[in-house]
């Protein structure tokens, strides 16, 4: 252990060291060697490929666009692929990218989670930002645990809510099956999150040029590729609709959802539901809103036979108008509606039908 000669020694001045007295108010805290200097948020910008077309997916420009809003700092996209890659540079600067790090690596071309995560470290470790996100998808999902691991830092996966104090950043995600909403911080640098789909708004700005950076990956990638084939699950997506007619529990009939389908086409609307008929089998998990399924904000949500519990209003609490029909007149749902009709959804759907047909016009 060294020490100190006493009191020649004018860089400690001996045994005052320690008097913060002898300090101006802050100073400690704020010249704190052991603190980290990470600043700024770095941001995994995915990319979505259709034929020769690349596009950026909603979920990134909420992110970067939530990334923009809550830091003073810079704020960097880390994104993988050929030269087509370079028709999303304006997108990503007009939804708050500052530096753009291009990761050109034929090896990278299609998917790879080890090696995109072993990539992002070596970026990251460049960059050393205070936050590391990317979107709740399968494969922000997948490849965020393993940086994380890497980085040996902390992730708070499918957060709801962001915000940051300085370079802290509080995540709030949903805990106990969505019974309450869990505020986290991580103590270590960076501190890494995941963010649920249509969490955040997309805020585009005038902005479309910045800086953009090619990045060599200098490791290694265990896979090689042979075939790859989209799972297609058909048609449109929940989220984009403007009317949602939403399925739950109430529905007692399979042939509901069918007829449920077709008074959507004539409106313009979609259907969606709730998890009890995805359980049921009767539709996809793509069209399941709420906690564990997605997020939508329509203009209209007509709730037929939704109880309106917490995790299914994780998902719909955005809409702008809601709609709810449920028998029960105590059901929580008539808590938070707009409109609520106490009777059975399937004839609300019905008459609905009739309607539409034009046989029934003052129903
Ligand atoms: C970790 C976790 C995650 C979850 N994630 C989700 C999620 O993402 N999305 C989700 O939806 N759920 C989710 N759930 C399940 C959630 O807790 C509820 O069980 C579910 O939302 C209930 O669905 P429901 O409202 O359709 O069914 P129920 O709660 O059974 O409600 C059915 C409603 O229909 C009414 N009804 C009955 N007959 C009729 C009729 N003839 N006409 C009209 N109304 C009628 C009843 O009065 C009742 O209010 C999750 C649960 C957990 C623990």
């Amino acid at each position: 252990m060294s020490g100190c000669s006493g009191g020649s020694c004018s860089s400690c001045s001996s045994g005052d060291q320690d008097n913060p007295d002898r300090l101006p108010p802050g100073m400690l805290a704020r010249y704190d060697i052991n603190q980290s200097t990470a600043d700024g948020v770095l941001v995994w910008v995915e990319v979505e490929r259709d034929g020769d077309s690349v596009r950026m997916p909603d979920v990134c420009a909420e992110v970067l666009s939530a990334a923009r809003s809550m830091c003073d700092g810079r704020v960097f996209a880390v994104v993988f692929g050929g030269p087509e890659v370079k028709a999303l540079y304006p997108e990503m600067f007009s939804y708050g990218t500052d530096t753009v790090y291009h990761v050109r690596d034929a090896r990278l071309g299609t998917y790879q989670p080890e090696a995109y995560a072993d990539c992002m470290a070596g970026i990251v470790e460049r960059v050393v930002p205070a936050v590391v996100l990317m979107g709740a998808t399968t494969r922000g999902r997948e490849v965020a645990p393993r940086l994380a691991a890497i980085l040996q830092t902390g992730l708070t996966a499918d957060c709801t809510s962001l915000s940051m104090d300085g370079r802290d950043l509080l995540m709030t995600r949903p805990a106990f099956g969505g019974n309450l909403m869990a505020d986290i911080r991580c103590t270590r640098f960076p501190q890494m999150a995941t963010v649920r789909p249509g969490a955040f708004d997309k805020v585009p700005t005038d902005r479309t040029t910045g800086t953009a950076l090619y990045w060599q990956y200098q490791g290694e990638v265990p896979k090689e590729v042979l075939s790859e084939e989209p799972v297609t699950e058909g048609g449109s997506d929940i989220r984009d609709a403007r009317i949602l007619i939403s399925l739950g529990n109430g529905i007692r009939d399979r042939s509901t959802v069918e007829l449920a389908e077709s008074v959507a086409t004539r409106m313009g609307a979609m259907v969606s539901c709730s998890r009890s008929i995805v359980e049921k089998g009767w539709m996809p998990v793509s069209r399941q809103v709420g906690m564990s399924g997605r997020i939508v904000r329509p203009d209209l949500y007509i709730a037929m036979g939704i109880s309106g519990s917490v995790q299914h209003r994780a998902g719909m609490s955005g809409a702008r108008r809601i709609v709810a029909v449920n028998t029960d007149p105590d059901a929580p749902i008539h808590g938070f509606a707009d409109l609520s009709l106490i009777t059975d959804a399937a004839a609300v759907l019905a008459a609905m039908s009739r309607m539409l047909d034009g046989k029934e016009e003052n129903e």
